[in-house]
């Protein structure tokens, strides 16, 4: 999608980091890493949220699920990590293209709000 600074990482015309690519996501450092490991998995279809889940396909939502832990065992992740995705205004979701934060590297904090 034309804008979506999201979109334009997958397609490469933004740099990035890429840790994982498939024919249905890509996955990438984020800019502002709130852990060691902190990176952003999205699919690479446009959808704005998880409340749009209906724009795309099944297996493209599972691709992005599957990789979090196929990333994990790439880095040697111990002792788990955390996969989240903020949705909406009152989530602060601040980019409009469907994705999932991977947290890990240290033991994260257990407030989820
Ligand atoms: P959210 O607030 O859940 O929408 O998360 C958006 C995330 O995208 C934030 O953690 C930002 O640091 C990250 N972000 C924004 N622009 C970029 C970019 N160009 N490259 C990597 N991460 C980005």
């Amino acid at each position: 999608m034309k804008d979506c600074i999201f979109c334009k990482i997958v397609e490469g015309i933004i740099p990035s980091t890429k840790y994982y690519e498939d024919e249905h996501c890509y996955a990438f450092s984020d800019a502002n890493p709130m852990a060691p490991i902190h990176i952003l998995i999205v699919p690479k279809k446009h959808v704005a949220s998880l409340a749009d889940l209906e724009q795309i396909d099944d297996a493209a939502l599972a691709a992005c699920l599957r990789a979090a832990e196929k990333i994990a065992q790439k880095l040697g992740v111990k002792d788990g990590y955390r996969l989240a995705s903020n949705c909406g205004k009152n989530a602060h979701q601040s980019v409009q293209h469907l994705h999932f934060h991977l947290l890990a590297g240290e033991k994260l904090s257990p407030k989820m709000g």
